[in-house]
Order: structure tokens, then sequence, then C-alpha cells
């Protein structure tokens, strides 16, 4: 059942080799490979044209939430369906944008009560360094032209949010593209960090950008972080403590502070926001991935009421912010994503997310103490397991997931990290299939 006819695969897989061109991909070595082509999905299973599963390890690339194929949200995309697929935000609204609106300001941290929608991760960091720059400007501090970014950071792949990241093979061709920015230290910790390390870590990073922050304050138009985790860097963990001083010292500048929740929001770190861990509110929030539960492309940048209200004024003033895509706000995405957040509470996710959280960590301890492993690390459901660099340095993350790959887990790799990131929703029994399939992944990269 589900065995797609093998000359309908070929006719599929010799029409992807002429034109397919993927993201993030050496398409030479795609090229002479077999592409694996995914015909269905449910729960947290993937399935291939030949009817092999996979555990969906890299939740179709971070955002699925409550597993695929969920019913409620399935029957409020029919249901929209009926009603309207895609109708304009430039002038009117819909229903569904207007409800989200309201929730996703109910559930966001600090007086973050306006919502800007559109449609990546990346465009909702345009949005944010758009509008922090034309806030400033539009109260006539018009030197703030500057962002201060982390070491590592990763925003997207928008020339903006390019700007603001520096992840090297990434970014580097394009930086004669982009603004510059300035890049304080990031507060990286170890998994099993002790006290004293983190605490290290924490004072010499904020000491970096407090400095930075000293010498640009004036110019300085925001701050942009991803909070708690820097994804795209290997699922990189900050030093609690952190973030809220960070907070501080952007307002004490006068400056934005922007917190990049593309990766983090909705549930992944095991609070509905990373921010929650250290109770803080930017000014600022980018959403997207989980936001639709993974169903389709939705993203939203979250606004307060005071950078909202720089932008009031007569018509002749022209406050005008002038930004839009033109499926923003799309109808269905909005309501997979109304559908999503209303699971969170009946199926009390964020306890879920924490109890699996623990399991993972412990399946995965054991790992840290593997010769080849130098890091184990996890927050939420957002983890990561750093392979010692070798001979085949770069090589070992894809070696541990086609490790992965042959026991029934999908996972991708960040360089030499293997990435742990399944479906919110994941229970027990597939914790511990992931966690074993990361170990063999482990010991295949090691040999
Ligand atoms: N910000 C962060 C923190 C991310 O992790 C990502 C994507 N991995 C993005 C922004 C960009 O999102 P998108 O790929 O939807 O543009």
């Amino acid at each position: 059942m589900n065995v797609m006819d093998p000359f309908e695969r070929e006719r599929l897989v010799e029409l992807d080799r002429a034109h397919a061109w993927k993201p993030f991909t050496a398409m030479a070595e795609y090229l002479a490979a077999e592409p694996l082509i995914l015909t269905r999905a449910e729960g947290v299973w993937l399935f291939d044209a030949e009817g092999r599963r996979y555990l969906d390890g890299a939740a179709s690339l971070w955002t699925n939430v409550h597993g695929h194929r969920v019913n409620e949200i399935d029957a409020a995309v029919r249901a929209q369906l009926e009603r309207a697929a895609h109708t304009t935000m430039l002038g009117p609204t819909h229903p569904g944008a207007i409800e989200l609106a309201a929730r996703l300001a109910s559930l966001a941290p600090g007086s973050l009560e306006r919502v800007f929608f559109s449609d990546a991760g990346a465009t909702a960091v345009e949005i944010a360094l758009k509008i922090a720059r034309q806030y400033h400007v539009l109260r006539g501090e018009t030197a703030r032209t500057k962002f201060l970014a982390l070491e590592g950071a990763y925003h997207g792949d928008t020339l903006g949010a390019v700007s603001v990241g520096s992840i090297g093979p990434f970014h580097e061709t394009f930086r004669p593209m982009t603004f510059p920015a300035l890049r304080a230290k990031a507060p990286v910790v170890r998994g099993l960090a002790g006290e004293p390390e983190r605490a290290a870590a924490c004072e010499d990073a904020l000491a970096d950008a407090a400095r930075l922050i000293e010498a640009h304050g004036s110019e300085l138009a925001a701050v942009i972080v991803e909070p708690r985790v820097q994804g795209a860097a290997g699922m990189r963990l900050m030093a609690p403590g952190y973030l809220a001083r960070l907070r501080e010292l952007a307002r004490a500048a006068g400056a934005l502070l922007i917190a990049d929740e593309v990766a983090t929001g909705f549930g992944r770190t095991g609070r509905m926001f990373a921010c929650e861990h250290e109770e803080i509110a930017p000014d600022l929030m980018c959403l997207g991935k989980g936001l639709s539960g993974g169903y389709l492309p939705l993203a939203a940048t979250l606004a307060t009421r005071e950078v909202f209200e720089a932008f009031l004024g007569p018509a002749e003033e022209r406050r005008v912010f002038y930004h839009g895509h033109t499926y923003t706000g799309n109808p269905l995405a909005c309501a997979a994503a109304l559908a999503s957040l209303a699971l969170f509470e009946s199926r009390a996710l964020l306890a879920h997310v924490r109890a699996m959280s623990k399991r993972l960590a412990e399946r995965l301890a054991p790992l840290a103490g593997h010769p080849h492993v130098t890091d184990v690390r996890l927050e939420g459901l957002m983890g990561g397991v750093e392979l010692a660099a070798g001979g085949s340095a770069g090589k070992r993350g894809r070696i541990a997931c086609a490790e992965a790959a042959r026991r029934g887990v999908w996972l991708r790799p960040l360089g030499d990290v293997v990435v742990v990131m399944p479906p919110l929703a994941i229970e027990e029994k597939e914790i511990d299939l992931l966690a074993s399939a990361v170990a063999a992944g482990v010991e295949a990269a090691a040999g």
C-alpha cells in the first residue's frame, strides 16, 4: 500500500534531475544520488515513494508541531477553503487574520499587541529591521542606522537578514551586498556546562555587547537576537541570564530589542516563547515556522504599542510603513494557525514538550561521554549532538544522519552537529527510537 509504481517514480526522478535546484544543497552531489521523494506524512512519520517510513526528526525543517495530518487543523484548512483560499490584506482584511492577530497579542509577552503578517521567517526579520529603523526616523532620531547582532546569528536568507547574520559559508559571498552590522560575542555554553562556566560566558559576552553599545549607542536602531538558542549555528545554547541583561542594555541605549523567535517560538523550548525563560518582553518579535503548526507558510512581526504609535499621524505626514508581501496573512495559513494554537491548550502541549524533553535528555545523556562527541545540548525539544572534528570534518554530521535514516529516522545535520528537532507531539516510544538512531549515527560517524 502507498508504494509508488516504480515506472512513475523513475519518471519523477528524471524530471527532478532535469529541473530541480534545491535550497542549501550541493547540487552535483544531489543529482548523483537518489532523491528522497516523500509522498505522504502522518503523525510524526514521513513516507517515501517506496513505502519506507521515517520519523520526522527535523520536524520538516523545524516547523511541525502537532504532527502531520492533524484532524483539527485539516478540518480548519478545509473549512477555510470552502470560503476563500486567498484574499489580499492590502486594503481589506479577513476574519482569520483578525482573530489570529488578537490571539498572538494575547499570547505574546509584554505589550506586543500589533501584528504585521508575512510569509517566511526571513520576511518577518526584514520587517522588524525596517520597522526599527523607521520608528527612530519618525521620532526624529535619524542617526539611528546601526544594528547589533550576535556572532553565529542566523535570521534568514534575504539581504537584510543576511546583514545581521554571521554564519561564514552561508553569508560571506553576499557580504558586499549587505549593510554592515555590529557583531557581539555570543554567550555560548556547552550543554553540560556547570554554573561557573555559564556565568563566565554570560559576563564575557555581556561585556562585549556593552562595549559595542557604549561605542555606538546613539546610532543604534536595534539589537537582534535569537533568544536562548542559536539555531542554525548548531543549536548553540545561550548562557542563562544573558537575554535579560541584553534587554536592559538595549533599553538603556534607546535601541529596540528584536527577538527572532522564528525557530524557538511556539513551544519549541518548552515555553510558548523562549523570551519567557527570562521573563523579558522585546520591542519587536519575529515569528514563523511553528506558527501555522507546520502546515503553511505564515510569519508575523509583533510590535509594542509604543513602536506602533510612532506610525500614527495625519495623512499628510505619511507615517506609512511601506512594506508588504503579496500573500501576507493568507487565510488558509491563518486558519491552520488558529487551529494549531487551540490545540496547544486542549492537548496541554507545553507540559508534554517538557516531559518529552526530559526523556530525550536522559536518552541522549550517555552520548556526552562518547569520545567522538564534544557536546550534547537540548532546550525543550530543540537539540543538537556535536561530533568531534576529525579526518572527515564537516562530513560527520551527514554520515550520522545517513545512518539514522537507515534506521528509520530522518535527520538533517548542521555541519558536524546532528540536529534533533522532532514534532512537539512526539511520544515516548518515538523519543526512544530517535535517541537510539542518533546514537547509531554517532557510532557510524566515529568509525
Ligand atoms: N530566523 C531564525 C532564527 C531561523 O532559524 C530561520 C530559519 N531557520 C529564519 C529566521 C528564516 O526563516 P525562513 O526560512 O522561513 O525564511
